[in-house]
């Protein structure tokens, strides 16, 4: 009751500031423009206006209400499902605001800009949309579907870019020597299978260049999971510190909304309440769990939750520098369309650490120790999914 309270008043406030405005700004146009992962909506003004956004649930709505102004003539008022925008109304809401609901097809990520006239003749209020949990909730569903688990292993660094140096072992060697391992065990699975980012001591370059900058690489590493299909990329390192007695493995995830790149302006809709686990969406929760997409889910965060069932494991096994997985910026965990963690072995820098790490035998424990947390990550989906 008390939050209407607010919000009543507040509009009265806003409503008063616009009466002082001059001319009353006319929405001349709608467009909007759509790819695969984003839709942008233009709004073109004749002027500068005042506009409130706020974001609803159930069904997932972006609502935009702007002050001193009015329709223009002949102006479609009802749009239909285009990219992630379900479909559009606008309304004329009292004599004083416009308002337009944004209907859309899940919790995206969200940014308004204003755009002054000058050169353009309009005024434009532009929202970007673009999807958020993508990853997540494709990880989730393809743990517990019929259909087969993809990991991408990438092996950090490789030819030009050797990593961290140990006395007796590079990194980019070490790690592909486990990530080859790794891709073993996890085809060895009937529900799993796994590809290479990189099979040999090559650096992954756009268009198979024999070379490119660091930034390229990083983003080829993403691309080449994504056309593999993966449901996860799991990215393989091994550390290295000035301190040498710095020792023990590290796992690095991203929470989905950190994945949004530094310095955007884009906001979350909303935090879904499933914020540690996973759940079958109402109109979905009928459907076999052997049948279930990405669609039929609400998830969110899961890089960091595979990340945990993955370290429970290897804490049996391996030295652990920290408990749980650290949020990182690192590019290959940023991507919102595939869970991604990366994992730091342990340090070529400390002797104790390298001389565990060449040891085959413990290179299967690690990655013994990663698809046992995968299988544990999956159980714990299926028993969440089930829940009612
Ligand atoms: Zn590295």
């Amino acid at each position: 009751m008390k939050k209407q309270t607010t919000f009543i008043l507040f509009a009265v406030i806003f409503s008063f500031f616009a009466n002082t405005a001059e001319s009353k700004s006319i929405l001349k146009d709608v467009r909007i423009n759509q790819s695969e992962n984003e839709t942008r909506l233009v709004l073109d003004l004749s002027e500068k206006v005042k506009y409130k956004l706020f974001t609803l649930n159930r069904p997932d709505r972006i609502v935009i209400d702007l002050y001193q102004a009015d329709l223009g003539k002949g102006l479609k008022t009802n749009f239909n499902k285009a990219g992630l925008i379900n479909g559009i109304r606008i309304a004329r809401n009292n004599s004083r605001r416009i308002r337009m609901v944004i209907e859309t097809s899940e919790i995206l990520f969200y940014r308004l800009s204003a755009i002054p006239k000058n050169p353009n003749p309009n005024h434009r209020l532009v929202i970007d949309l673009k999807k958020a949990f993508e990853g997540s909730k494709k990880v989730a569903a393809s743990s517990v579907n019929r259909k087969k688990f993809i990991v991408a292993i990438d092996p950090g660094h490789g030819g030009k870019d050797p990593g961290a140096q140990g006395s007796q072992v590079i990194e980019k060697e070490l790690v592909l020597k486990i990530s080859k391992k790794l891709k073993k065990l996890i085809d060895q699975e009937k529900t799993m299978s796994a590809f290479l980012i990189r099979d040999n001591d090559s650096f992954p370059c756009p268009d198979n260049r024999s070379n490119c900058r660091q930034q390229e690489s990083l983003s080829e590493r993403i691309t080449r999971a994504k056309e593999g299909k993966a449901d996860l990329l799991i990215s393989i390192h091994a550390d290295a510190f000035s301190d040498r007695s710095v020792r023990g493995a590290t796992l690095y995830a991203l929470s989905d909304s950190r994945k949004i790149r530094r310095g955007s302006d884009y906001k979350v809709m909303y935090r879904p309440k499933t914020k540690n686990n996973v759940k079958l969406k109402s109109t979905s929760s009928r459907k076999s769990l052997s049948r279930v997409t990405g669609d039929d889910i609400d998830a969110q965060d899961q890089s960091i939750e595979i990340g945990k069932h993955i370290l429970k494991e290897m804490k049996k096994d391996v030295r652990i520098r920290k408990k749980t997985p650290r949020e990182a910026e690192f590019a290959v965990l940023k991507s919102t369309s595939v869970a991604s963690v990366l994992i730091e072995t342990s340090y070529l820098s400390n002797k104790d650490d390298e001389k565990f790490l060449i040891n085959p035998r413990n290179q299967d424990k690690i990655v013994e120790a990663i698809v046992r947390g995968l299988k544990s990550y999956s159980a714990t989906t299926r028993k969440d999914l089930g829940k009612k």
